[in-house]
């Protein structure tokens, strides 16, 4: 059973910044406020209504700190719980002092995603949309920020739900065959229903799931590897990416413990250069490991920018990194154009076809131009801006979704093969389950903790 203690948590970042937010949720939040309040009376106020006063401790009376308090109660919340939100001074100390009060008055440290899982719980949000906060805590950039705004707001819900509804019809026809199955010509029907609705959906999924492809590399950054043989100019062109917005260059600790992933952001297009041996000291992939290893981070790539040096001849190496990436996602520079030319474009079509080569000098910083609306039309090129495609899917969805395309195949050989109904109703109806899973509404507990525990603490 699910039992709503009241929760508290610091909702906003902690470090620096002006104001900071405790948030209260569960059925005593406005009594635990109120008991190290001093203001007015908060049990009498009305709901959504915002009021000055103190945090005081109740023992000595003593001031904790100058405060807003914003009073919500149940159902119309985030949590549909009664939620009271304590506006503080910022930085760390005012915000812990008063998260403290709260404890201190009866309620319990919140579990990171406590929030937010108690918003699931409560019917007001449902899974996708609850994983989608998690996206949006993490959005590195505006676009990826819109996607997860936009599946908050239930596109990818939407979309699913429109889709078992479709199959529930369908399966509720297939009932009345199973009911009188003297009706020969109702079974054909039912089987000929079952077919096209199985088609149908797996189409849709699979056109989502293209969709979210390009959700992916919005959320979670292309991954780019910059390559070239040594002294081609790639740590100059690492320098030169990031400073194109060296605001939103950030440098996150990865999951193993020196690794460091360098996020730039080219005309709102997120590129995750890779660190294959460490980006930050040495770039030179294949200076250091050697054509063969590097091999791994290439394929690891959606994007490779292939660097080459127009001032030399084309040597062995560079033929060797131009085979290799021939049917990848590439960008070709043909850099140092403010030296004397040696290597022509026209050396180069043996190897690139149709490409378009770009011609840079990372001295003068010309053709960064050119290479940046090259990245931004390639990953543009779809639909990608279009609202409604902006599904962004994590792992366990894309599991989930490929699950029910493999059910409904099972479905339509299974109609080919000219199964019983009820049979092929059988994977059919797998198929409506694993949908199911996407939006929660047959979700185990588990699969729940495991999912809330991953967001931040306070929200
Ligand atoms: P990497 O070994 O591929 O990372 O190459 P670097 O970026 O470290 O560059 C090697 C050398 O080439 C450095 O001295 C750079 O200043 C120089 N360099 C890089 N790009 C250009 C360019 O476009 N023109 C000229 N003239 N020199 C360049
Ligand atoms: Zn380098």
């Amino acid at each position: 059973m699910y039992v709503a203690d009241t929760i508290a948590a610091i909702s906003t970042a902690l470090g620096e910044s002006a104001i900071g937010i405790v948030r209260l949720s569960g059925e005593d939040a406005i009594k635990i406020a109120n008991s190290i309040y001093q203001g007015k009376d908060l049990s009498q106020v009305d709901s959504h209504t915002i009021h000055y006063g103190h945090i005081i401790k109740p023992q000595t009376a003593q001031i904790v700190d100058e405060v807003m308090v914003s009073v919500m109660r149940a159902p119309r919340t985030y949590t549909r719980e009664n939620v009271v939100e304590i506006n503080c001074h910022g930085g760390v100390v005012a915000v812990q002092r008063i998260l403290e009060a709260t404890l201190d008055a009866g309620a319990r440290l919140a579990e990171p995603g406590e929030f937010s899982k108690r918003a699931f719980l409560n019917g007001r949000i449902d899974l996708s949309q609850a994983e989608a906060v998690m996206d949006l805590i993490q959005a590195k950039t505006n676009k990826a920020m819109d996607a997860s705004l936009d599946q908050l707001q239930g596109s990818l819900s939407h979309k699913i739900t429109s889709l078992r509804q479709r199959m529930l019809d369908t399966l509720a026809q297939v009932e009345v065959t199973i009911d009188y199955p003297e009706y020969d010509d109702v079974e054909e029907l039912s089987t000929q229903e079952l077919q096209q609705t199985a088609e149908l959906v797996q189409k849709e999924i699979q056109a989502i799931m293209h969709q979210a492809q390009s959700g992916r590399l919005f959320r979670e950054g292309i991954q780019t590897a910059i390559i070239g043989r040594p002294n081609v100019g790639k740590s100059s062109l690492l320098n030169a990416l990031t400073g194109f917005e060296k605001a939103i260059v950030t440098n996150i600790e990865g999951t193993t413990r020196d690794t460091i992933e360098e996020y730039v952001n080219v005309r709102g297009v997120p590129l995750k250069l890779i660190d294959t041996a460490g980006i930050r000291q040495s770039d030179d992939i294949v200076e250091q490991i050697g054509v063969e290893k590097s091999k791994k981070a290439m394929d690891a790539a959606d994007l490779i920018i292939l660097l080459l040096n127009q001032a030399e001849a084309l040597t062995d190496t560079d033929r060797e990194l131009l085979e290799l990436t021939k049917d990848q996602t590439r960008i070709i520079l043909l850099n140092k154009q403010d030296l004397a030319p040696v290597l022509k474009l026209d050396d180069l079509r043996p190897y690139a076809d149709q490409e378009e080569i770009i011609q840079t000098s990372m001295l003068n910083e010309s053709g960064l131009d050119a290479l940046e609306a090259q990245i931004e039309t390639k990953f543009f090129s779809g639909n990608i801006e279009s609202k409604d495609v902006n599904y962004l899917l994590n792992t366990r969805h894309t599991q989930l979704l490929k699950q029910a395309i493999q059910a409904l195949t099972e479905v339509l050989e299974g109609t080919e093969l000219g199964l019983p109904v009820d049979l092929i109703q059988i994977d059919f109806t797998r198929a409506w389950d694993l949908l199911g899973e996407i939006t929660g509404e047959s979700v185990q507990d588990e699969l729940i903790d495991k999912l809330f525990s991953q967001f931040c603490l306070g929200k």
